[in-house]
């Protein structure tokens, strides 16, 4: 058990899952992982075993066939998983957001058909917000629906980056519905998109062309999406009134801030693990490196960060648990964990001196995975920004 990244105040029943998660992950997932993501799999057997867990349907709640467990539960088992490969998070993080976006703004009917199948891992979920042109500036998009004399909705345009985009058979998209409103965030539509999970067309006007080759976070696959001339129905509108689709994405993006945050926790601890562990075996100059200053030193800032950013993701995730709003938390712990992952396993790889760029060891992968965490689910910088302006609404100067 690691002395890091220790959460007070858990249940018994929080204890016993995240200890069951954790044994998941040293048992089926660290000792596969590079393998894997060296040949870009996916790792099938390993999902197969999350759904036995019914970690596909963590914060479901029960009356739906879910586990009907709390964010920082959820949280604390992605760090686990994260530490044993972050691809195997990203599976679980789309499908995660889409349920929660069901459950919240859902219609009951929606509620009814998505959630027990989300719960099981039958219907999986991707979530898709950027397109090609655009991916911070949600507002710029420009796959549009238009609603025909019928009543209809035909949906045309291009999808970019979808995690998971292959392997779901349900797709949450953001598009554009001009419904006359005054403001373009008022514009925008969720739709429920049901589509085969593989490659080709996948549904009727819905084509997921292939898998984008990516630097690392592989063996999760990522796509786009091209919509030409989609037909869909009211029925399909996330809630079942267009207009809201901006605020339920940013709902959906806030939850996906603190799993982020939590991946990046649980990457930074592996990180911290095989440095303190090649530390004490290798040799310089008649020493353990670890016994040179300068290396204890560098696992010292090392723990300090991994034990930092996991106590503010644990804030941000119990703040949303309380009921209040947790933007501001969730900003800050997926800002700060994120930097401190990538800084983390920069460390680690410097202390395992040129076997760090070998593919035989673990942090080569690591090294490859960190980057992607301070892009997804809105940049560092769109962080910081965002954390700003809260602060600066709190701190408003009276007149
Ligand atoms: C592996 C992977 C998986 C992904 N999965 C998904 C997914 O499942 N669903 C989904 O919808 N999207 C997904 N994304 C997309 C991701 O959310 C976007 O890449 C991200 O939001 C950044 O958008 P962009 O790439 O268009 O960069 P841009 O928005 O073009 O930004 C480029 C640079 O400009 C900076 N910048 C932009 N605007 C400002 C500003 N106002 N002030 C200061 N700096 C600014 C950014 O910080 C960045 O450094 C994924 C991306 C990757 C790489």
């Amino acid at each position: 058990m690691s002395r890091l990244q220790q959460t007070d105040g858990l249940t018994e029943e929080q204890t016993e899952l995240i200890k069951l998660v954790r044994e998941f992950v040293e048992e089926q997932i660290i000792p596969v992982a590079t393998e894997l993501e060296h040949r870009d799999e996916y790792p099938q057997a390993i999902v197969d075993g999350m759904k036995e867990m019914g970690i596909f349907g963590l914060m479901i709640p029960e009356e739906y066939g879910g586990l009907g467990e709390s964010l920082l539960t959820y949280a604390l088992s992605v760090e686990e998983i994260a530490r044993g490969w972050m691809s195997v998070s990203g599976i679980i993080n789309t499908h995660f957001i889409v349920a929660y976006m069901v459950l919240q703004h859902g219609t009951e009917e929606q509620k009814q058909h998505y959630l027990p199948k989300m719960a099981t891992g039958e219907i999986r979920g991707a979530f898709s917000m950027s397109e090609p042109g655009c991916g911070s500036d949600v507002s710029a998009i420009k796959t549009k629906a238009v609603r025909g004399d019928d009543g209809a909705w035909t949906v045309n345009g291009q999808k970019m980056w979808l995690t998971n985009g292959g392997s779901a058979n349900l797709v949450a998209v953001l598009v554009k519905t001009d419904t006359g409103a005054d403001s373009v965030y008022k514009n925008m539509t969720t739709f429920l998109v049901d589509k085969e999970s593989g490659f080709g067309e996948t549904a009727q006007g819905v084509t997921v062309p292939g898998k984008i080759d990516k630097m690392g976070y592989k063996g999760v696959d990522t796509t786009e999406l091209i919509f030409d001339g989609h037909r869909t129905t009211d029925a399909q509108i996330l809630g079942g009134e267009p207009g809201k689709g901006f605020y339920q994405m940013m709902d959906g993006v806030e939850v996906g801030r603190v799993n982020v945050a939590a991946r990046g926790c649980g990457v930074a601890r592996r990180a911290f693990e095989l440095g303190v562990s090649y530390a004490q075996q290798r040799e310089t100059f008649g020493k353990k490196i670890v016994d040179h200053q300068a290396v204890l030193f560098r696992l010292a800032d090392m723990a300090v960060k991994v034990e930092a950013a996991h106590e503010m993701m644990v804030k941000a995730a119990r703040k949303k648990d309380s009921g209040q709003r947790n933007d501001l938390e969730a900003g800050m712990a997926k800002y700060l964990a994120s930097e401190y992952c990538s800084q983390v396993v920069e460390d680690s790889f410097r202390i395992h001196g040129g076997y760090g760029y070998s593919k035989e060891y673990e942090i080569e992968r690591l090294y490859r995975e960190a980057p992607m965490l301070l892009i997804g689910e809105g940049t560092a910088d769109i962080q910081r920004m965002i954390i700003g302006r809260r602060l600066v609404e709190d701190y408003k100067l009276k007149a």
